[in-house]
């Protein structure tokens, strides 16, 4: 999608704070964080949301969670983080390319 920011920060034409990419997926802190460790994990394939994934997207979406796992504790979040996933505008969403918003460090975090 050539309109899309987040397709940008995947192909390097929008700089980003970036801690991990591979072939398939990327993260990178968020530009406005709402916690003291705060960053998106993404397919770098373009797809809208998880209302667009199916079961072709199981094996991305597995690695995706496991790989936030790691990486929260590779930034610090030993003790835990939570992961977010808005979906839609009914979720809130505002970027339309999937991501994992991964947050924590705080000393506590609103329940939800
Ligand atoms: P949402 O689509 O609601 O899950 O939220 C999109 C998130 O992307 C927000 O938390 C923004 O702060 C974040 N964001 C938007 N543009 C950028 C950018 N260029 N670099 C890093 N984060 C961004
Ligand atoms: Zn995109």
């Amino acid at each position: 999608m050539s309109d899309c920011i987040f397709c940008k920060i995947a192909k390097g034409e929008i700089p980003s704070k970036k801690l991990y990419e591979d072939d398939e997926v990327i993260a990178f802190h968020d530009i406005r964080p709402i916690a003291p460790v705060h960053f998106l994990l993404m397919p770098r394939l373009h797809v809208e949301s998880l209302n667009e994934c199916s079961e072709v997207h199981a094996a991305l979406l597995a690695k995706m969670l496991l790989l936030g796992s790691r990486l929260a504790k590779e930034q610090g979040l030993g003790t835990g983080f939570r992961t977010m996933i808005n979906t839609g505008t009914g979720g809130g969403q505002e970027v339309f390319h999937l991501h994992f918003h991964i947050f924590g460090g705080s000393a506590a975090l609103p329940k939800t």
